[in-house]
């Protein structure tokens, strides 16, 4: 496995490796989804390259950037374990060049939902994701249905711009609770992830966003602070941030009819 920071050297590397390059974005303190998306690429292309990269363009707010969550060493072990090709570890001066004030952006969805709460997000997304492709070049590139709404603009951008990438989903991999995987469960104290894990389970059984509210505010939670920042119903999906603790989760899942068979 070759760890790489500078967008030249890993150009001039994958320039000389034959076959299909698989490209898996990832802003680090991997877990078990991060690796579903892993193995998913390590089984459809010959090489596979994984990008630790916490992106400053999509943070809108300073504190959860600073204080996002950094194991890299962990990470290097398990993606060597993994079978990894590449890692690709720039530092932000290496993708945003000085006085770079370009921005990539869909001027609806973008503005919906979880972008509405997080203005600026995902014009950071998309930028890191075009800078990206266009130094890796992949053939393949894996993003979780966990982050749904960047899943669709990814996509929508792909076929917008002409890239010649396929864009392959993996579905959201949860703990045995059913509480999607996320780098910021790292945050959360022994107590406040019991917590997470109830709005978890009440977020499954919910039938439509007024059944998840009604759920949500009969809920006797084991721990204090627990609120439902938004629940909404779009793309035949219920998507949902709650938070504990002070750390944003963010589920969704597919809108399941009560009558559908
Ligand atoms: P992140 O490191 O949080 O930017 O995530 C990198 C990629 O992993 C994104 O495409 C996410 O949607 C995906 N991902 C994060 N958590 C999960 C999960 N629990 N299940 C599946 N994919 C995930």
């Amino acid at each position: 496995m070759i760890i790489l920071e500078s967008v030249s050297e890993i150009r001039r590397v994958l320039k000389d490796t034959p076959g299909s390059i698989g490209f898996v974005p990832t802003m680090g303190a991997l877990h078990m989804g991060h690796e579903a998306l892993i193995k998913k690429s390590k089984i459809d292309n010959d090489v596979t390259v994984v990008s630790i990269f916490v992106n400053p363009a999509q943070f809108n707010d300073l504190k959860d950037f600073k204080s996002y969550p950094d194991t890299f060493k962990e990470d290097v072990e398990k993606l060597k374990n993994l079978g990894v090709d590449f890692i690709f570890n720039p530092k932000a001066s290496e993708i945003y060049l000085e006085e770079d004030n370009i921005r990539v952006s869909d001027i609806i969805e973008s503005k919906l939902i979880e972008g509405e709460k997080r203005p600026g997000h995902f014009d950071g997304v998309l930028t890191v994701v075009l800078k990206l492709f266009n130094i890796l070049n992949p053939d393949r590139a894996y993003f979780g249905e966990k982050d749904f709404q960047q899943l669709s603009l990814v996509r929508k951008m792909t076929k917008s711009l002409f890239l010649n990438i396929e864009v392959v989903s993996v579905p959201t991999l949860r703990d045995e609770k059913g509480l999607p995987f996320s780098s910021r469960n790292q945050k959360l104290s022994s107590k406040g992830l019991k917590a997470a894990q109830e709005v978890a389970a009440i977020f499954s059984q919910s039938t439509s966003k007024k059944d998840f509210i009604d759920k949500f505010k009969n809920m006797k939670f084991s721990h204090e602070g627990i609120d439902l920042e938004y629940v909404e119903e779009q793309w035949g999906r219920i998507l949902t941030v709650y938070k504990v603790e002070g750390v944003r989760i963010l589920d969704n899942r597919e809108l399941k009819h009560e009558n559908s068979h």
